[in-house]
């Protein structure tokens, strides 16, 4: 079935110059990107996105990263894009991320891990619903 779901190529990934090789291995896959915006956010949207990480030690932090620079949010769809994209980006530490995705090839940390996507059907509207009102 046909999903959307929100992917943020995040700003460790633009400052390294990686939204290219990471945007062609979306569209090589099939992946059809249905809206696309380089934006640098607030700290407000941040802790929104990330509300159930707020209270997390790790925040402070990502809330700085997130917010630091440019960032990339785009909508793919295309069939099961939601699981589909979570796999072709692996586990959330670079570190141990298989090879072969994309943290897991271009990403040596847990924190700046260069993209971000919804984990759930839930979660994707919500997210969209957050990034891309009215789409
Ligand atoms: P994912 O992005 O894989 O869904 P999480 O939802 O667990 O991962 O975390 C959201 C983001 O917060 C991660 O992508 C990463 O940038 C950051 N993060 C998560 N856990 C840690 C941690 N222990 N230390 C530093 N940053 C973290
Ligand atoms: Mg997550």
């Amino acid at each position: 079935m046909s999903e959307r779901t929100l992917v943020l190529i995040k700003p460790d990934a633009v400052r390294r110059g990686l939204v290219g090789e990471i945007l062609a291995r979306y569209e090589r896959k099939g992946l059809t990107i249905v809206a696309m915006d380089l934006r640098t956010i607030d700290p407000t949207l941040s802790d929104a996105h990330y509300a159930e990480h707020v209270d997390k030690g790790f925040y402070p932090a990502l809330r700085e990263f997130v917010t630091g620079g440019p960032l990339v949010a785009l909508v793919l769809q295309g069939d099961q894009a939601i699981d589909v994209v979570r796999a072709m980006n692996g586990a959330t530490d670079g570190r141990a991320a298989a090879p072969g995705t994309i943290r897991g090839d271009l990403s040596l940390s847990k924190s700046e891990n260069l993209v971000h996507a919804s984990d759930s059907p839930e979660a994707a509207k919500r997210e969209l619903d957050l990034w891309f009102p009215g789409l």
